[in-house]
C-alpha cells in the first residue's frame, strides 16, 4: 500500500485500485437479476451539488430535503460536516428514491450513484501539492454488473455517467475540503463547521443569509454578479464555497465595504 493509498478512507483501502487507463468490465440495466439490489442498506455520501438538485426535483427547501432525506454523522475523525442519504426504515433499509423500475430520481441521481462501480477518493493536502484522484473498483457480491457488458477505463465511464459538469461546478467545493488550512490536522471551531454546513448543503438558509441581512451593505460585490446569485442556484452555490474561502480561512476572496470596517 502506497503512503496515498494509506491515507484514503477505510472502506476503499482494501478495494482494487485502478491505475490510469486500466479497464474494468460492467453494465447495469433492468435486465440484470441484482436490479435495484445496491439501492438499500448503502452508504451515499451526498455532494452540494447532490442537495441542490435532488431538492429541486422534489419541489422541496434545502432545509426541507435536509431533514427528511439526509443524516448527517458526527465523530472525531471528520475534520468537516459530511452528510448521506438517509435509508428508510425497516428490514431492508431501502433507498428512498427507489423504485420497482429503477431509480426515480435518476437524471438527478447522487455523485456516488453515478460513479458505481467505480469510488474516488482524494488525499489530504500536502503543502505545494496538488492531491490527485485515486480510483477504485467496488466488487460487492451482490452486484453481477461485472459478469458481463463492456469494458471500460475510469475516464470512459465517468463520461458516459456524466459526471464532470458536476464536478467542474464542485471544484471550488473540493479545494475548500483538502484546503491547506487543514494541514497538520488542524480543526474548525464549530461555528465555523456550521457556516460550512449551511454554506455548503442549505442553499436557502446561505440565501436568506445573504439577502435578508446586512451582507451584501458589508461586502463589495458588482450588481451583476448580485444579481445572478439571486436568480441561479448554481452561481449562488458557486458564490457560497468562494465566500467560506473567506470566512473559514481568512483567504482575500471577499472585500469589505470601506463603510463598513471599523
Ligand atoms: S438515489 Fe437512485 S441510484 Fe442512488 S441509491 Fe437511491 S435509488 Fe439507487
Ligand atoms: S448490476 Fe450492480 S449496480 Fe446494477 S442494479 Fe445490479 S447491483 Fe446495482
Amino acid at each position: 500500500m502506497t503512503a496515498e493509498v494509506s491515507a484514503v478512507p477505510e472502506v476503499l483501502r482494501h478495494q482494487r485500485q485502478l491505475a490510469g487507463r486500466e479497464e474494468f468490465c460492467f453494465a447495469c440495466h433492468p435486465g440484470v437479476p441484482c436490479f435495484n439490489r445496491c439501492c438499500a442498506d448503502v452508504n451515499i455520501l451526498l455532494t452540494p451539488v447532490d442537495v441542490l438538485r435532488l431538492a429541486r426535483r422534489l419541489d422541496l427547501t434545502s432545509g426541507e430535503f435536509l431533514d427528511r432525506y439526509t443524516l448527517a454523522p458526527i465523530t472525531k475523525d471528520l475534520h468537516l460536516p459530511v452528510l448521506m442519504l438517509r435509508m428508510e426504515e425497516g428490514a431492508e433499509k431501502r433507498c428512498p428514491f427507489v423504485g420497482a423500475a429503477g431509480c426515480t430520481v435518476y437524471e438527478d441521481r447522487p455523485w456516488a450513484c453515478r460513479m458505481y462501480p467505480v469510488a474516488m477518493a482524494v488525499p489530504p493536502a500536502r503543502a505545494g501539492v496538488e492531491p490527485k484522484p485515486l480510483y477504485f473498483l467496488f466488487e460487492d457480491d451482490f452486484c453481477l454488473g461485472r459478469e458481463g457488458g463492456r469494458n471500460w477505463t475510469v475516464e470512459g465511464w465517468r463520461a458516459d455517467q456524466r459526471v464532470e459538469e458536476q464536478e467542474e461546478m464542485e471544484a471550488d467545493f473540493r479545494e475548500l475540503v483538502s484546503h491547506p488550512w487543514f494541514i497538520g490536522g488542524r480543526q474548525l471551531d464549530p461555528k465555523r463547521m456550521e457556516l460550512f454546513f449551511t454554506g455548503c448543503y442549505d442553499i436557502d438558509t446561505f440565501r436568506r443569509f445573504v439577502f435578508d441581512s446586512s451582507f451584501l451593505q458589508r461586502f463589495e460585490l458588482e450588481a451583476a454578479a448580485v444579481e445572478e446569485i439571486r436568480r441561479d442556484d448554481r452561481a449562488l452555490l458557486r458564490f457560497a464555497f468562494r465566500w467560506l474561502r473567506f470566512a473559514l480561512f481568512g483567504e482575500p476572496t471577499m472585500t469589505i465595504r470601506k463603510a463598513s470596517e471599523p
